[in-house]
């Protein structure tokens, strides 16, 4: 294997998790449901030679159902709900002019635990929205639970760009009842091990899709991937206008790039709307410092802590330069023009669960201290 992780106990974190993966596959009164993020498609290609960039969602489902997978399910729609849930509570502090401003992004983990240790002071600021990970490792177990007429226990497993990620799923508040909403989190780098040990040969694999009830996949979900991703969706949400120019508009704001530092500002509703996007830690830092004295004002920030974004995740395969990083992204915008839906609130699937299971159980979508229900 390819294990990054110096410190041993690190090393046998990851152990562990494949371990545990496999363990799950193999018991029969399990049922193994897969999540995979958007940025894990544009890089696992290169461990088997594939060019960074190249999109292989087709063949990543193909290879987790070799594996034994009983439903495979896109983490873009959980960043659909995080989409909708973080733009509606950015215009709610904007109508009511809270001067709690800005709102910050809260979906990446190193960030999350960087703001709660360096910044308590700013963590009211930081969305109550939980990651796109545990919004939809939560909705699939409350869907699964209903639909389901075997006792099987349902165990979702992650496939991640990032070694945070499995920090985060750990956290006593992403569990209810006890359980989990993600039990297992395997980063990009881990899958390719796993599918190189069973002896499966990626390139050779036929395209397969993902399965119903989530098998739709919007342009917005998967663009989180890459740094300004998510507040380019979040500005989808809010230009109704359905136009391609309206949305060449909105990637041309300034928040599209490489850059480490992007500014933007849109109007929405006749409001200027002041949007940041940092990537790195030492960014968000020196940009809190501005924002702290006054120097400058923003709405919205949005923090990765990784360069690039998630593209750019400790997870995902190795070597990672700036050139990879760059057709990775590129891969990201290409799988958002390939898609047919734009836009979170057009994707069937998440309208469906608005309309289902989240009537009654929206707060599964937001961060409480003690996830009780
Ligand atoms: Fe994980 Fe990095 Fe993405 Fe943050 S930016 S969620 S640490 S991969």
């Amino acid at each position: 294997g390819q294990c990054r992780v110096v410190c041993p106990t690190g090393a046998l974190m990851i152990k562990k998790e494949i371990d545990r993966a496999y363990e799950a596959l193999q018991n029969k009164n399990m049922r193994v449901i897969a999540q995979i993020a958007p940025a894990v498609r544009v890089a696992i290609g290169e461990e088997f030679g594939l060019e960074p960039g190249a999109i292989s969602m087709g063949k990543i489902v193909a290879a987790l159902r070799k594996l034994g997978f009983d439903n495979i399910f896109d983490t873009a729609v959980g960043a659909d709900l995080t989409v909708i849930e973080e733009a509606e509570e950015l215009m709610d502090r904007i109508q009511k002019k809270q001067n709690t401003m800005p709102l910050f992004s809260s979906c990446c983990p190193a960030w999350f635990k960087y703001a709660e240790q360096k910044h308590p002071e700013l963590m009211e600021n930081v969305s109550s929205c939980r990651s796109p990970q545990q919004m939809f490792g939560a909705v699939i177990k409350e869907q699964f639970k209903r639909q389901q007429k075997d006792d099987r226990q349902n165990v979702v497993v992650a496939i991640m760009p990032c070694t945070a990620k499995k920090h985060e799923a750990a956290r006593p508040e992403n569990s209810r009842n006890g359980i989990r909403d993600v039990d297992i989190v395997i980063t990009t780098q881990e899958l390719a091990i796993m599918i190189q040990e069973n002896g499966i040969i990626f390139n050779e694999l036929e395209e397969e899709a993902l399965d119903m009830p989530f098998g739709f996949t919007s342009g917005a979900g998967v663009i989180f991937g890459v740094s300004g991703g998510v507040s380019e969706a979040v500005l989808r949400y809010y230009y109704k206008e359905r136009t391609a120019s309206t949305l060449k508009g909105i990637s041309y704001s300034g928040i599209r790039g490489m850059e480490g530092v992007k500014e933007a500002t849109v109007e929405i509703d006749g409001r200027q709307v002041r949007i940041g996007v940092v990537h790195g830690l030492k960014n968000a830092e020196s940009l809190i410092k501005k924002i702290v004295n006054g120097q400058e004002r923003f709405d919205f920030v949005e923090v990765m802590a990784c360069p690039g974004g998630c593209i750019g995740g400790a997870g995902q395969p190795i070597p990672q330069n700036s050139d990879v990083r760059r057709k990775r992204a590129k891969g990201i915008y290409k799988a958002d023009n390939e898609s047919p839906i734009k836009r979170s609130e057009d994707n069937p699937a998440v309208t469906n669960l608005y309309e289902g299971i989240l009537q009654s159980k929206r707060e599964i979508l937001h961060r409480h201290e003690n996830h009780q229900n």
